[in-house]
C-alpha cells in the first residue's frame, strides 16, 4: 500500500499493481449512476424478503435500479443468524448484482468482540477486558478468529476494531473500547487489523476480513458523557491521543474507516474536510475508503442543522471526504448525489475517487472473483482451540482490586452465598452487540444455554453454594430496570449460615444511545443489598460485571474483595470462577480510572494542576485527585518486586532509541503473570505536560522465586508532544521513566520539531 505515487492515481500505488490495473480496468467502464450506487449501503431489511432468506422483489428493483454498492446488518429483526442463513441472503444479493453490474456487493457485519452477530461463533471478552489483559496477542486472536468465523458466512468485512478512548467513565460506549489510553488502543487495534486482515496489503484472502476502524475519532471524549453528543477536543490534543490509534492501524493496512457520529467544536466530523481529507487521505497517502455511521449524513440537516436540506448534506459530507453512505433505510441520496454531480457542487473527480476507493476494497478482498464465497473451508468454525484462547482471554483480563487478609482465593469447601442481579445472567456477563444490538438475545437458552452463568460456574467448582439473586434485570431493552425477586432480609438470613457472599451485581447489557445514564453511582437497590449483607458480618466479595466503572465508594470499604470483570462474555464465568478459587491467578489491570465520585472524573494522563498540595499563603488552591482505582490497578496472589531499572543512555535526542530495562521477581509463593507497564513523565514542557504517560507494555510469566529482565526499545520520538502548531515536540530537558516501583531519568539534550 505504501508504495511510490504515480500519475495512473491520485494515491499510492505502482502501474504494474495488479490491485490497481484491475480497479483501473473496472472503474474505467462504470457509468456515473453505477459509482453513485457503490457509495450507498442500505440496510438488509430493506431488500431483504419477509423471512430473509434472500431479495425481496421491491429489494432486487433496488439494487438493479440503483446499483447499490454495500448492505449491512442482521437479517430481519431477529438478531444473530447461522453462516447458512447469511450465505443464502449474500448469495442472492450478489447474483443480482453481478448480473446487474458485473460488481459484488461488499456485506458489512458488527462483528464486535468475535462473530457475535453469528449464532455459534467464539465470543471473546469485550475489548475493554482485552485492554485489561495488556497481553495484544489476544488482540490478534481477536482478529483473526473473528475474520474466520465472519468469512464462514461469506461476510467479508466488518465494522471493527473500536478504537475509541472511553474518556468519560459514563459514556456509554466505554466497553467497546479497549479503555482510555492512548497507546493501549494503538498496539490492541493494530493487533486486531492484523488479525482480521491477515496482511498489510494487497489482497485479504478468503479467511481473512476488511476492518472498518470506528469511530474516527474522538467519540468517547463527550463532554456530557452521553452518547453521540459533542466533544471539545483541541486539534492538537486530537492529533497526540486520538489520531495515533487511527493512524497506526492505517499503516498496517486497514481497509475503511467509520466516522464518529457527533461533532467536535461545532463542526460535525462527517463534515470535517481537514480530518477526513487531509489527515487520513492526503497526509498518510492512504487509498481506504470511509463510511459514515448509521444515517449521518441526514443527520448534517434533521440533527445538527449544518445543512439545509438532505442533498445539501449529501454534498457537504461528500465533498468532506465520505465515501460509503450507511443511509440505512432510503435511497434518495443516489438521486440527490446525481443531481450535485449535474450542478457542478460535487465534481466528477471526487465521485470518481470515492467510487475507485471502494471498488480496490472490492478487489483487495476478492469479491470478484469469488462473490459466492466458495473457496474457503471453514470447518474450524467454533473450535475448541478457538474458545480456549477466548477462555485464556476472559482469565488474563478479570481484575483483582482488593483482596483484605488474602481472603481469595476461596477454599473449594467454603460455603458460599451467591447473589445479585449479574450472578445468573448470559446476558450481563456478554454485554451489548451479543446475539443481537442491545445484547438482550444472550438470554435466550437456545443461543448461550451450552454455557455457564457466574453461578453455574461456580457450582461447577464450589460443593457448597447458595443461591438468592434478590434482584434481577427486566428482560427487555429497558435495560436500567431491576425487580425485587426476593427480599434483603431473607437473603440476609441465607447469608448468615454461610462463609462468605459473592455478591454480583453492575449493570445490564446496552449498546450506544439507550445506554446512556444520568448517574454514575451503582443503582440503589444494588448497593443496599450489599450494606444489608455486609451487616451480617460475613465477608463480602464485591463481582462487579458492568461496562463502565460504576460509583460504589459507600460499598466498596464494606467489601472484603473486589473484583471487577467487565464484560468477559460466554467463556468470563469459568474463568471467574477458576479465578476465585485458585486455580488460574489474576493478572488484570484496569485499563481505566476507576472514579470514586460523580464530579471527579479523571484520566491517569491528568495534569499536575488536577491534583496538588495546599499553596502557600492564604487560599487554599489544593486538589485532590481521589479516585477509586487508579488506571493500570490489578493485583495478583503473588507479588511482584521491580529492582535494577536502567537504560542504556542517559542522554538522547530525537531520532535515538533508548534501551530501558527493569528486573521483575515474583517475590510470592504461586506462579503468575505481570503487565509490566513503562510510564513516561516530561518534567517540564513548553506546553504543560501530562503526569504521566503509558509508552511500552508487555506481559510476562514467572515461577515463585524467579527473576526476568525485561527491556524495551523506547522511541525518543515516542517521548514528543504534540505542539500548537500541530507538529511533534521533542524539548531540551529531564524525563522521568518508570515502572512499577522503579523509576530513572533520563536527559534530553536536544530540541527538536518534527
Ligand atoms: C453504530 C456503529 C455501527 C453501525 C452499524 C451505529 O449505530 O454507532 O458502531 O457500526 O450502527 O450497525
Amino acid at each position: 500500500m505504501f508504495m511510490l505515487a504515480c500519475a495512473c492515481c491520485a494515491f499510492a500505488c505502482t502501474a504494474e499493481d495488479p490491485i490497481e490495473k484491475k480497479v483501473d480496468s473496472i472503474v474505467g467502464k462504470m457509468t456515473l449512476d453505477e459509482k453513485i450506487g457503490q457509495m450507498v449501503q442500505l440496510n438488509v431489511t430493506i431488500v431483504g424478503n419477509e423471512d430473509a432468506t434472500g431479495l425481496s422483489e421491491r429489494g432486487e428493483e433496488i439494487i438493479r435500479k440503483y446499483k447499490i454498492g454495500s448492505i449491512l446488518n442482521t437479517l430481519g429483526d431477529k438478531g444473530a443468524a447461522t453462516p447458512e442463513a447469511y450465505r443464502k441472503m449474500i448469495r442472492s444479493i450478489q447474483e443480482v448484482s453481478m448480473d446487474e453490474m458485473g460488481i459484488p456487493c461488499i456485506y458489512g457485519l458488527d462483528q464486535i468482540h468475535g462473530a457475535t452477530y453469528t449464532i455459534g461463533a467464539t465470543f471473546f471478552p469485550q475489548e475493554i477486558n482485552l485492554g485489561a489483559t495488556f497481553n495484544d496477542k489476544y488482540a490478534y486472536e481477536l482478529g483473526r478468529v473473528l475474520a474466520y468465523e465472519t468469512r464462514a458466512c461469506n461476510v467479508p468485512w466488518c465494522f471493527s476494531p473500536v478504537m475509541d478512548l472511553g474518556r468519560h467513565s459514563a459514556w456509554p460506549r466505554l466497553w467497546e473500547s479497549f479503555g482510555e489510553d492512548t497507546y493501549v488502543n494503538t498496539r490492541m487495534g493494530v493487533q486486531e487489523t492484523l488479525g482480521q486482515q491477515g496482511c498489510t496489503e494487497g489482497a485479504i484472502d478468503e479467511y481473512h476480513t476488511g476492518v472498518s476502524l470506528k469511530h474516527y475519532m474522538a467519540y468517547g471524549a463527550a463532554i456530557s458523557g452521553q452518547d453521540r453528543t459533542p466533544s471539545s477536543v483541541s486539534k492538537r490534543e486530537l492529533k497526540e491521543k486520538y489520531f495515533p490509534p487511527f493512524k497506526a492501524c492505517i499503516e498496517a493496512g486497514a481497509l475503511s474507516i467509520m466516522v464518529n457520529s457527533a461533532m467536535n467544536d461545532g463542526i460535525p466530523f462527517h463534515a470535517n474536510h481537514e480530518l477526513l481529507t487531509e489527515w487520513v487521505k492526503e497526509d498518510l497517502d492512504w487509498d481506504g475508503f470511509i463510511v459514515t455511521d448509521w444515517a449521518d449524513v441526514k443527520n448534517l440537516y434533521e440533527r445538527d442543522h449544518i445543512a439545509v436540506s438532505e442533498k445539501d448534506a449529501a454534498r457537504i459530507a461528500v465533498n468532506a471526504g465520505i465515501d460509503m453512505i450507511m443511509d440505512p433505510y432510503t435511497v434518495n441520496v443516489c438521486d440527490e448525489l446525481k443531481e450535485l454531480v449535474e450542478e457542478g457542487l460535487v465534481s466528477k473527480a471526487r465521485i470518481d475517487d470515492a467510487a475507485r476507493r471502494i471498488i480496490r476494497a472490492k478487489v483487495r478482498l476478492g469479491l470478484f472473483d469469488d462473490p459466492y464465497g466458495e473457496k474457503g473451508d471453514y470447518s474450524a468454525f467454533a473450535s475448541e482451540e478457538s474458545a480456549k484462547i477466548a477462555y485464556d482471554a476472559a482469565v488474563e483480563s478479570e481484575v483483582l482490586l482488593k483482596n483484605e487478609g488474602g481472603i481469595l482465593p476461596l477454599k473449594k469447601d467454603a460455603r458460599i452465598f451467591v447473589t445479585g442481579p449479574n450472578a445468573n445472567s448470559m446476558r450481563a456477563i456478554n454485554g451489548g452487540w451479543s446475539y443481537s444490538w442491545q445484547g438482550d438475545k444472550a438470554a435466550d437458552p437456545a443461543l448461550t444455554g451450552c454455557y455457564n452463568t457466574i453461578l453455574e460456574a461456580l457450582q461447577s467448582r464450589f460443593k457448597n453454594v447458595v443461591y438468592d439473586p434478590v434482584l434481577n434485570y427486566a428482560e427487555t431493552w429497558n435495560w436500567q430496570e431491576e425487580k425485587f425477586t426476593g427480599s434483603i432480609a431473607a437473603a440476609a438470613a441465607k447469608a448468615r449460615g454461610c462463609d462468605v457472599i459473592v455478591a454480583c451485581i453492575g449493570e445490564n447489557t446496552y449498546c450506544e444511545t439507550p445506554g446512556n445514564i444520568v448517574d454514575l453511582n451503582l443503582s440503589t437497590n444494588q448497593k443496599e443489598l450489599v450494606k444489608a449483607l455486609a451487616a451480617t458480618g460475613k465477608p463480602v466479595i464485591l463481582i462487579l460485571n458492568e461496562g463502565r466503572p460504576r460509583i460504589i465508594n459507600d460499598i466498596e470499604p464494606l467489601a472484603k474483595a473486589v473484583v471487577d470483570i467487565m464484560l468477559p462474555s460466554n467463556y468470563g464465568a469459568d474463568a471467574l470462577a477458576a479465578l476465585l478459587c485458585g486455580e488460574e491467578n489474576f493478572s488484570g489491570r484496569l485499563p481505566f480510572t476507576y472514579p470514586k465520585y460523580p464530579n471527579r472524573l479523571a484520566t491517569y494522563d491528568y495534569l499536575l494542576c488536577e491534583n496538588r498540595a495546599t499553596m502557600a499563603g492564604l487560599y487554599n488552591y489544593d486538589a485532590k485527585m481521589d479516585v477509586q482505582w487508579e488506571f493500570g490497578a490489578g493485583l495478583s496472589y503473588t507479588s511482584f518486586t521491580y529492582s535494577n531499572m536502567k537504560a542504556d543512555k542517559s542522554e538522547f535526542r530525537a531520532g535515538d532509541v533508548i534501551n530501558v530495562s527493569v528486573d521483575v521477581t515474583n517475590s510470592g509463593e504461586v506462579a503468575g503473570k505481570e503487565a509490566v507497564l513503562l510510564f513516561s513523565s516530561d518534567i517540564y514542557a513548553s506546553v504543560t505536560p501530562d503526569v504521566r504517560r503509558l509508552r511500552e507494555f508487555t506481559k510476562i510469566e514467572l515461577a515463585p522465586g524467579e527473576t526476568k529482565t525485561v527491556t524495551f526499545a523506547l522511541k525518543a520520538n515516542d517521548l514528543a508532544f504534540a505542539g500548537h502548531d500541530l507538529k511533534w515536540h521533542l524539548e531540551k530537558g529531564e524525563f522521568r521513566l518508570a515502572a512499577g516501583t522503579e523509576s530513572i531519568t533520563v536527559n534530553c539534550t536536544e530540541d527538536s520539531i518534527f
